[in-house]
């Protein structure tokens, strides 16, 4: 079984090759920091300073919008 983890620098999911965090790995996140949102907010911002670095190395013309990507969908849930 491989985890739903990001490949870096890519940040593709190591599992399924989709953009980090994919729909497992959020589902994942979302179990482990239950109770506990601070502390999974606080991870996935520490996460997306690295891919926001990493990406812009890449590709600095082409800076993806990783806000919504590691930050939207952990706030919106409860
Ligand atoms: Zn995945």
């Amino acid at each position: 079984m491989i985890p739903h983890v990001p490949m870096r620098p890519l940040w593709r999911c190591r599992n399924c090759g989709a953009e980090w965090p994919c729909q497992p790995a959020r589902l994942s996140l979302l179990v482990e920091y239950r109770g506990n949102r601070t502390a999974l907010l606080l991870y996935l911002g520490a996460l997306m300073s690295e891919a926001a670095e990493q990406l812009a190395q890449l590709n600095p013309d082409h800076v993806p919008d990783l806000h919504h990507r590691f930050l939207g969908w952990a706030r919106a849930r409860g």
